[in-house]
């Protein structure tokens, strides 16, 4: 009925391409059968753009279809209207005084709006995303008839908002497929050349693969494990993305090509992984079945030395597993759906439970106002990022971006706990699986898997140096709210005083009165020039900080309201600490042409400097590249002569240190 009832509206109606309009809402229609959604959600897929594009109302498909259907119709219309807006829609020309960053931030700021009420919408009905990527994805595929700048623009849109959507809804067959073809049309020279390095990649590999499967499957069988082994190629965006980051050819990735291991019950799962391990030497291991991503991915990976001639990436994992990878939110449906059940509109409560996040944005747009630039930040930091899941006591799992600390974990569990936070118990395994416990303060950085018991006291509350503690926008925000109101009160806490900093020459001495032993600190990575104030630590070592480090003072002001002898800084001059060699984090902008990344790695080794760490980012604007590196440098070589080297790397636009490592402010 739907399908007749779009087909009449439709009619006479052509795509840009030529063909009969109908083609499109079927199309999107077959995708989102094919991912399991239900009827509803089938038939708004091919009722999608009824309401926006003839003169359909939104209460006659109501009464001829239903609330649920209807209103998917309406979240989506909702959508396009966004996207389609003059504002939003048609590009204008470029005025000439708009600088190419100004432009690329005004298209941010839109693209912002776009996902915001993306994310309001899903609010409603989960099944809004779904039939909105399933269009997306038929509009890309479909991209070839449109204007040039028309494919930029949605390509562009799809890399930045719907394809890391599609990946936190678990629907990695849809985030693949629209971020490969965002990627070929925005940089398709490119695009084929990282096709055709990954095709002579898997050439080479085309007598291993096979051999691989045929062994795993061998060695498991011959212990009783019944498993289907099959093989899978990078996508070319992953790959372009991965090797970018660790300046490496596409075809030298170890993981280009991944093994599957698909077996049928959960505990095949470990006995595949025993026999495995048992077989082959681990180098590297991820459990996300028993920490599953909060997306529902569950799968073990390992990388094992030495396969039949070379290292090799293996996916563990039970066909369900495998299936949910495929489908991700769309899998309730059809778990419903195979259980003989009728799933009406009603069933988008449980589906909010799996996209629970979804609350959490919408709480925070109440929090940040109009500006959606505040809301995609919070958006690009605490859910876009690489997720770290930890647990709390009572086994939940709590999942957080990368380097949240235990500030962050405490906000996240409750306001309540967070604003009342002294610090946290940790359990962990270490590398021999040997459990660890111990006692870390607010600013704890964690890590994978750790159970974290927060500490609180009644006596605590927040001040303005958490807020360079907290790595999430959340936390942010709900400790900026918390000092509003405490200011309001008269309960707001007195500037900080300073503490009086004592001179002294010669060696450097600790606390204990022994001779210390220096060690630069990580967090804010002082550079020989800078202004320096140590911590005294167990034994004589004194680990040497940037005065302003936020990091030194947490750690300082906790240790006078514990009352800890070692609460004062040491001060401490260059001359006085013997190190070897200090760590530099550095940021450059250059014009993105291949390779940049590779000719500053050889310039960097050419001068005796070890890369500690590198991220390139191309894809910040389209002809910009932005590299963040981190080196190793000799005590004797200052770092304005790396910068001077650096600086004539061909491309190279600028070279700048990465001050906001563990300070306040940048000093100049
Ligand atoms: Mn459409």
């Amino acid at each position: 009925r739907a399908f007749d009832f779009a087909d009449m509206k439709h009619r006479g109606v052509a795509r840009q391409s030529g063909e009969p309009y109908i083609l499109h809402p079927l199309a999107v229609a077959s995708y989102v059968a094919e991912l399991a959604l239900d009827a509803h959600g089938v038939a708004a897929a091919l009722l999608h753009d009824t309401v926006e594009d003839t003169k359909t109302s939104a209460a006659e498909i109501a009464r001829e279809f239903g609330p649920a259907a209807s209103g998917i119709v309406e979240g989506v219309t909702k959508f396009t209207q966004v996207e389609t807006a003059p504002e939003n829609g048609a590009d204008p020309p470029l005025p000439k005084i708009l600088s190419a960053e100004e432009y690329a931030e005004r298209k941010r700021f839109q693209r912002l709006a776009t996902l915001r009420k993306l994310v309001l919408a899903m609010q409603d009905d989960p099944r809004v995303l779904i039939v909105k990527l399933a269009d997306r994805l038929h509009n890309l595929r479909t991209l070839d008839s449109m204007k040039d700048r028309q494919r930029e623009r949605t390509s562009r849109e799809t890399l930045d908002v719907y394809g890391p959507l599609a990946g936190r809804a678990g629907l990695y067959a849809i985030k693949n497929e629209l971020e490969d073809l965002a990627f070929s049309y925005l940089e398709p020279i490119t695009f084929a050349r990282i096709q055709a390095q990954i095709a002579a990649a898997v050439a080479k590999r085309r007598n291993w693969a096979p051999r691989v499967c045929e062994r795993i499957q061998r060695e498991l069988r011959r212990r009783g494990v019944c498993a289907v082994v099959n093989w899978c190629v990078k996508h070319p965006l992953r790959a372009y993305y991965e090797a970018g980051k660790e300046g490496i050819k596409v075809g030298q990735l170890t993981d280009l090509l991944a093994f599957r291991v698909l077996v049928t019950e959960k505990a095949d799962c470990y006995r595949a992984l025993s026999v495995i391990h048992g077989k082959w030497r681990p180098i590297k291991y991820d459990d996300y079945i028993a920490h599953a991503k909060s997306n529902g991915y569950q799968s073990f990976h390992t990388l094992v030395f030495n396969l039949e001639g070379h290292d090799a990436k293996l996916h563990i994992r039970t066909h369900e597993m495998h299936r949910a990878t495929q489908h991700g939110i769309a899998e309730y449906w059809l778990e419903r759906a195979a259980r003989g059940e009728y799933v009406d509109g009603s069933s988008a409560h449980g589906m909010r439970a799996l996209v629970g996040w979804v609350s959490e944005f919408v709480e925070l747009d109440g929090e940040l106002g109009e500006d959606p630039t505040e809301f995609m930040k919070t958006i690009e930091r605490d859910y876009f990022k690489d997720q770290i899941f930890i647990q709390t006591p009572k086994g939940d799992t709590l999942e957080l971006p990368e380097g949240a600390t235990v500030l962050d974990a405490a906000y996240k569990i409750h306001t309540d706990i967070g604003d009342h936070t002294v610090g946290a118990t940790i359990q962990s395994a270490d590398q021999y699986g040997n459990l660890r416990q111990r006692v870390v303060g607010p600013e704890y950085l964690l890590s994978r898997g750790a159970v974290v018991h927060v500490r609180t006291s009644r006596d605590v509350q927040p001040d303005p140096s958490w807020l360079g503690i907290v790595q999430t926008e959340y936390a942010r925000i709900k400790i900026n709210r918390t000092l509003r109101l405490l200011q309001r009160q008269g309960k707001a806490p007195g500037p900080d005083e300073p503490s009086p900093v004592r001179r002294v020459d010669g060696p450097l001495v600790h606390h204990s009165g022994k001779v210390a032993r220096a060690a630069l600190a990580r967090c804010c990575c002082p550079c020989p020039g800078d202004k320096l104030l140590g911590v005294a630590q167990h034994g004589n070592l004194v680990t040497l900080h940037r005065d302003c480090c936020r990091h030194l003072q947490t750690t300082l002001a906790r240790r006078r309201a514990n009352g800890d002898p070692f609460a004062e800084p040491i001060p401490a001059e260059w001359s006085q600490i013997n190190v070897e060699s200090y760590r530099a984090p550095l940021l450059i902008s250059g014009q993105d042409h291949r390779g940049l990344m590779q000719e500053i790695s050889t310039t960097a080794s050419q001068m005796g400097l070890n890369v500690a760490h590198s991220n390139a980012n191309a894809n910040t604007s389209r002809y910009r590249a932005a590299i963040a590196i981190t080196l190793d440098i000799p005590r004797n070589i200052s770092l304005s002569f790396v910068f001077g080297r650096l600086r004539k790397v061909p491309g190279v636009l600028r070279v700048w240190r990465d001050l906001g490592k563990g300070c306040f402010e940048n000093p100049s």
